[in-house]
């Protein structure tokens, strides 16, 4: 059994523009089996199922978060943190982690980047009950150049078959994707710089044909211009941060912007929630230059998926709406940042079963006090959240 038939003040289905006012969603073990009026569901529903009614709520998809790690606690240091801990400690941190994501509505996160495989661990509890968490996609040991960004995490490799070879390792542990360190990053600095690429644009192409060969996507983490136009080409399907970096400053690239359009690879510029303190630090001279070439991203066309990076340096796991909020502070809409956190998010990560409410998906969805498409903070309000049909308790 375990249905539930659940109704709000509003149901906003999916893409944001689809509300239906005075809306009812019906779970049937773990997928949405109707979704309508609440007169509607309230009267074809038998009367022996549970009702939940949520006045001056507002029920939505389930949150997708396309960038976290949970091995990293957000702390100033978090690559030693996560190098030294135990690895049973640090399975219970991630755990504790994961329950603060869905506590925020987070229902679907993508991890791009652990020690041990040990988000495949916990996204096999999550899945088996015994843990609470939301569904978890893994790409487990990122691939990185010698020395280069996050190598600590232990997937250096330099010759292509060290590439092939890591690729099967990962995919033996269980990966969802694969993820590549493309470029330099910000966590490691005795690495390349953060413009400089870490792959040539020959293996980048292998390490997506190798990926595809067993199923998955590839993830790549691109702040650097010439290595956006490279991943681009290769065929990877999320950029992350793609910050538009060179060496001489950031050099933002239409001809690129378009390529990436073209492709229909989906562009993940990962903001934590306290991306006011970051762009003040930065100073208003690179937090303008930080702003003005993801207006042109958005004004290019290119689709935006939403990712907190949560883990890093001030990254909290609990503050995903901050992240959205970052957005409309640029400009966009209401609807459009939720549709970036649903089901935009879904349809890059190549999900088909979440990110709407439509019967037949996944009970993934959140119950607001408030309404998200007039007032964002909403978002902070949660009332209920249901993953695969289990409300958090
Ligand atoms: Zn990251």
């Amino acid at each position: 059994m375990n249905k539930v038939l659940i109704s709000a003040d509003h149901v906003i289905c999916g893409p944001a523009d689809q509300v239906i006012d005075h809306g009812a969603v019906l779970v049937d073990n773990g997928v949405i089996s109707a979704v309508g009026t609440a007169a509607e569901l309230d009267t074809s529903v038998d009367e022996s199922v549970p009702r939940r009614h949520c006045p001056g709520g507002t029920i939505m998809p389930g949150l997708i978060d396309c960038h976290v790690h949970l091995a990293f606690d957000a702390g100033p240091d978090p690559i030693h943190t996560a190098a030294h801990t135990h690895p049973d400690k640090l399975a219970a941190a991630m755990a504790d982690r994961a329950k603060k994501m869905l506590a925020a509505g987070v229902t679907t996160i993508r991890d791009l980047g652990d020690r041990d495989a040990l988000t495949v661990t916990l996204r096999t509890s999550i899945e088996s009950g015994t843990a609470t968490g939301p569904r978890i996609l893994a790409a487990t040991t990122p691939l990185t150049s010698r020395g280069g960004h996050c190598g600590f995490l232990g997937g250096e490799v330099t010759t292509d078959d060290e590439i092939r070879a890591q690729i099967t390792r990962n995919v033996e542990a269980g990966a969802d994707l694969i993820k590549v360190m493309a470029s330099g990053g910000a966590l490691t600095p005795s690495g390349p710089r953060m413009w400089e690429a870490q792959f040539s644009p020959d293996q980048l192409r292998l390490i997506v044909a190798e990926a595809a060969r067993h199923g998955l996507r590839v993830a790549a983490h691109a702040h650097g211009t010439d290595t956006i136009a490279h991943c681009v080409a290769a065929g990877v399907r999320t950029l992350e941060h793609c910050s538009w970096r060179t060496a001489d400053g950031i050099v933002y690239d239409p001809e690129i912007a378009r390529s990436i359009v073209e492709n229909d690879v989906a562009v993940c510029r990962c903001v934590s929630g306290d991306w006011r303190l970051f762009m003040e630090q930065m100073g208003p001279e690179r937090s303008d230059a930080l702003i003005k070439v993801i207006q042109n991203m958005r004004e290019a066309g290119v689709q935006f998926i939403s990712g907190t990076d949560a883990g890093v340096p001030g990254a909290r796991f609990d503050d995903y709406a901050g992240m959205l909020e970052f957005f409309v502070s640029l400009g966009f809409s209401h609807a459009e940042v939720l549709d970036m956190a649903t089901i935009n998010s879904a349809r890059a990560l190549g999900l088909t079963d979440t990110g709407i409410l439509t019967p037949g998906m996944r009970a993934d969805l959140v119950v607001l006090d408030g309404n998200p498409l007039t007032e964002l903070r909403a978002l902070r309000r949660i009332q209920h959240v249901f993953t695969a049909g289990r409300p958090l308790t």
